[in-house]
């Protein structure tokens, strides 16, 4: 049979290895490490941890990434199982010894008679044999610029601008309106398409202060190599002139506060739709490199998000990654050359959960084409199946930035209540609707 070709040995390309092998086909795994490194990666081991230890919660009933680890161990992971073995005191969250779960990881795959890794860098996009690029966060330029020449240059990004992500039922419509600036657009929809937070000039001055006194993360060392003023962090904004983000992504100009139409506001926080279920919405324009706990305190002073809670805060880090949505087709494969999956963070995925949860699927994917029998997408209903639904066409194209799972991401269930309040109730029924979808899928194979 023909092998299925992987290249990068992270944590995406490691456990759609161990799956494929587990399928019964052979698999070559290309890894370019240790002979050629990344400025994150300190050994030559597969899925190395290159920063935290954590795999986040593993309370698989009330948190999505947690049903996400529940839904790769259903599936036999290799990830899953290495954290497990090597899991360290934590609380509620799964962290690892991480030098020995990538040594556990790599004599696992070394191990498989069907696993033959080969240590080399691939430099170009092969043209046929059934391959999976994981190459991740920091794939080599090499390879960055030959996905350019097929993709095309906006197609893969070097940099994430990530901003805010809010639930949307938890915003206080009582204080925020929709509409579009200068009412724009065709439709109704089109014409409401964002939500507003008003702001008078004392919140405006009170807001500035507090982001210029925020704490800040920094860029790691060997980060930053063509970081560009495109995407400039809003403190960065901040500081270069009080005014700067009002006569930028906070002006108030063609809009009009529909509970106070007599109101002239002195800026204008816009959110924007970030999924086709209009579940989440994206602060516009706020990228920044706070601290995690100083922009929830920040945001939270926003009129309308006092209460919010946050899908995901934002970022700004060296990540490559595709514009998935255009790219990929439902099985994850480049719709311009089939031949070739994505998986992992390159997809859009953000995390070492996401990124090892993509290779799963990718790789049975590819199991099930080398014996010529198809693996769809679980449903969407499900951890694995809302992200991979996510990056293959529920995100927003044009804004497209790399994304966690959570529950936003999920099919609103029809009889659970919405707010705050019903999250007891609703976590656990889309935890326990996600088992069942999941072990349905599984069974099917
Ligand atoms: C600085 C930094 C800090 C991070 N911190 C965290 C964190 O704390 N928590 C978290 O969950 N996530 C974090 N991430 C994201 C994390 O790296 C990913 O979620 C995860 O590692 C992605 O898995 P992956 O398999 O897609 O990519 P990786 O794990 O990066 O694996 C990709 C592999 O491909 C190899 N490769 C690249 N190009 C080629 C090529 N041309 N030929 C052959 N091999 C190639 C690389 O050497 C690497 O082994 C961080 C990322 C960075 C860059």
């Amino acid at each position: 049979m023909e092998p299925v070709h992987i290249v990068g040995a992270g944590l995406a390309g490691s456990e759609a290895a161990w799956q494929i092998a587990r399928a019964g086909v052979p698999v070559v795994l290309h890894e370019m490490r240790p002979a050629k490194g990344t400025f994150a990666h300190k050994t030559g081991d597969c899925a190395e941890m290159v920063c935290s230890n954590s795999f986040r919660s593993d309370d698989d009933v009330m948190n999505a990434v947690g049903q996400l680890h529940w839904e790769m161990r259903a599936a036999s992971g290799l990830i899953m199982a290495m954290a497990d073995r090597h899991k360290l005191p934590a609380g509620g969250a799964l962290a690892v010894d991480r030098d020995a779960f990538s040594a556990a990881v790599t004599q696992a795959l070394q191990a498989e008679p069907l696993i033959r890794i080969v240590p080399e860098e691939i430099t170009e996009l092969p043209t046929t044999g059934n391959w999976i690029i994981a190459t991740g966060p920091l794939t080599s330029d090499m390879l960055a610029q030959a996905i350019r020449r097929v993709t095309g240059t906006e197609a893969l990004a070097f940099f994430d601008a990530i901003a805010p992500i809010v639930h949307a039922e938890t915003i206080d419509m009582s204080v925020a309106w929709e509409q579009s600036r200068y009412d724009k657009g065709e439709t109704e929809a089109e014409q409401r398409a964002y939500i507003n937070c008003p702001m008078n000039r004392a919140q405006y001055e009170a807001f500035i202060d507090a982001l210029l006194a925020a704490d800040k993360t920094e860029f790691h060392e060997g980060e930053t190599a063509g970081y560009f003023d495109g995407c400039l962090p809003i403190e960065v904004m901040a500081e270069r002139g009080r005014e700067t983000l009002r006569h930028g992504p906070m002006k108030p100009v063609g809009l009009t506060n529909a509970h106070k139409p007599d109101e002239k506001s002195y800026a204008v926080v816009q959110l924007r739709r970030d999924n086709a279920l209009g579940t989440l919405y994206n602060i516009v324009g706020f990228q920044t490199k706070m601290k995690y706990g100083a922009q929830t305190q920040v945001f939270r002073t926003i009129p309308g998000l006092e209460n919010a809670s946050f899908a995901r805060l934002g970022g700004i880090h060296r990540n490559s990654f595709l514009n998935s949505p255009t790219l990929l087709d439902n099985r994850m494969r480049l719709r311009q050359r089939p031949n070739l999956r994505f998986a992992g963070q390159v997809t859009g995925v953000e995390g070492y959960v996401e990124s090892a949860a993509m290779g799963l699927l990718a790789g049975r994917m590819a199991a099930a084409q080398a014996k010529g029998a198809d693996v769809p997408s679980p449903p969407p209903t499900t951890a694995m199946g809302a992200l991979v639904n996510h990056i293959t066409g529920g995100a927003e194209a044009r804004t497209f930035q790399p994304m966690n799972v959570n529950f936003g991401l999920f099919p609103p269930l029809d009889e659970a209540r919405g707010g705050r309040k019903g999250r007891k109730d609703r976590y656990p029924a889309y935890t326990q609707r996600a088992k069942d979808d999941f072990s349905a899928w599984l069974a099917a194979q």
